[in-house]
């Protein structure tokens, strides 16, 4: 083999490290006399931010059709989510051409886009409820539970896994939505404490953002005050779409730091883990709020969702990938998509997932690559997604266990039904023949 003397590596291009940094808000007719220091504003965010419909309409004023409000109001009979979204995320809506948009379609729905739910969609597809032995919090794996402390967010995805509770109801999902309540976490810290293999706690729900200062001081603390208790997580999307409130909500941030600082004292990890999904979420505000985590040591990993038209292809994966590296943001997770209902429109086949992390690996250092997973329908928890036990890609049916969380037990995970041929299609149609092609692959799986 002949060795290279001076190799001339190929990089996509330096992209990832350009960082959109013009007053980009002014553009939204409501907004173009909002300053930069009131942009800023993380209460100005909160408080001003899309909350209905008839918000979209006074902002944009002409900007926005006749045509596209009625197919936004018509996806309000259909999502399972009420509509949220901070003037940031908003405004970096590109609304010329909304339909196509990767942000608009996260999180303000079109009636036109809706798809029929999967047979096998189901509102608790993750089983979460199952495997929860004491309210707000999921213990799956045996050393790592999930506490859900919290059901609002600072936005609202149209795609939220949770959407049986997040949010409050839609006109298609009653939900149960509840707020912070100490006093509903004390049996929480009594269950880790008597259960000592427990030694990792993500804080999600919901979205941290939306907990008080004196809330993330308070479940940081009592999660430290448990020998057993390694790893703390506060997952919040909020870097992603409301970077403002890290950079002047002091009193929210100064909760985190002193968690963390606490906890470094103790030899213990307390990180954030945050959720980018599209590089256009990714601009200088992104870059200094990471600037001001990353100077008080706090490590921050990313969970992406893979969905369709917005980030379910190679060159906008690798830029996501690159962009967060780039800002000391480890992308951590990309999932395939949760069986839920009111989603069908957004999810991939499993080979897509699969060839798009093939595509991306390689890129940049396998530290700041992403694992692509499956979180498997039915609660066996996350698998890599090629570690499948069969894939009859014809009919979209993959087959999976998940030894380590649920012994013995087979899982399935389905594509969606209109990337199938037009015969597997029909297939899908006829509810005798869908169960025997379950079965069927489920016996080839060998089980
Ligand atoms: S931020 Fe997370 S929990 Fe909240 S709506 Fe989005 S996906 Fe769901």
């Amino acid at each position: 083999m002949t060795k290279k003397q001076d190799v001339e590596f190929h990089l996509p291009s330096l992209e990832h490290r350009q960082f959109r940094d013009d007053e980009f808000w002014k553009e939204i007719p409501g907004w173009e006399n909002i300053d930069r220091e009131t942009f800023a504003d993380a209460k100005w965010q909160l408080k001003s931010s899309i909350r209905k419909v008839e918000q979209v309409e006074k902002v944009l004023g002409d900007k926005v059709s006749k045509e596209l409000m009625d197919d936004i109001r018509a996806g309000q009979h259909i999502t399972p989510m009420n509509i949220r979204i901070t003037p940031y995320v908003f405004s970096l809506i590109d609304w010329d051409n909304p339909i196509d948009d990767p942000l608009r379609k996260q999180f303000l729905p079109l009636g036109s886009q809706f798809l029929p739910d999967h047979p096998y969609d189901m509102g608790d597809s993750l089983a979460e409820d199952v495997d929860s032995p004491v309210p707000e919090i999921v213990h799956r794996y045996p050393d790592k539970v999930l506490f859900l402390p919290i059901t609002i967010c600072p936005v609202y995805c149209s795609y939220c896994t949770r959407s049986r509770l997040i949010g409050g109801s839609t006109e298609a999902i009653p939900k149960d939505t509840y707020g912070a309540s100490k006093a509903k976490w004390e049996p929480v810290f009594e269950y880790l404490k008597k259960h000592k293999a427990i030694e990792d706690v993500v804080i999600s729900g919901g979205d941290a953002f939306m907990l008080t200062p004196e809330h993330i001081l308070h479940i940081g603390r009592s999660l430290l005050a448990i020998p057993n208790i390694r790893r703390i997580r506060y997952a919040t999307k909020g870097i992603a779409i409301f970077p403002q409130k890290i950079l002047t909500d002091d009193a929210w941030y100064e909760a985190i730091r002193t968690v963390h600082q606490e906890g470094k004292a103790m030899g213990k990890q307390v990180v954030i883990h945050t959720h980018f999904s599209s590089p256009i979420e990714i601009t200088r505000w992104s870059q200094l709020a990471m600037e001001r985590l990353f100077s008080d040591g706090i490590i921050v990993r990313n969970q992406a969702v893979l969905q369709a038209g917005v980030n379910d292809d190679v060159e906008t994966m690798v830029l996501l990938t690159r962009k967060l590296g780039w800002i000391n943001v480890q992308p951590y997770y990309v999932y395939m998509f949760d069986m839920v209902p009111g989603c069908e429109h957004f999810r991939t086949t499993l080979r897509e997932g699969i060839e798009i992390e093939k595509a991306v690996r390689g890129t940049t250092s396998g530290f700041n690559t992403p694992t692509f997973v499956c979180d498997l329908p039915g609660g066996g928890g996350k698998r890599h997604v090629a570690s499948y036990e069969y894939y009859d890609e014809e009919n979209g049916i993959s087959v999976w266990t998940a030894p380590n969380v649920k012994p013995g037990e087979v899982f399935t995970y389905f594509d969606p039904i209109h990337k199938l041929s037009v015969e597997a299609q029909k297939r899908w149609g006829d509810e005798k023949l869908r169960k025997l092609m379950v079965e069927e692959a489920i016996k080839k799986a060998g089980f």
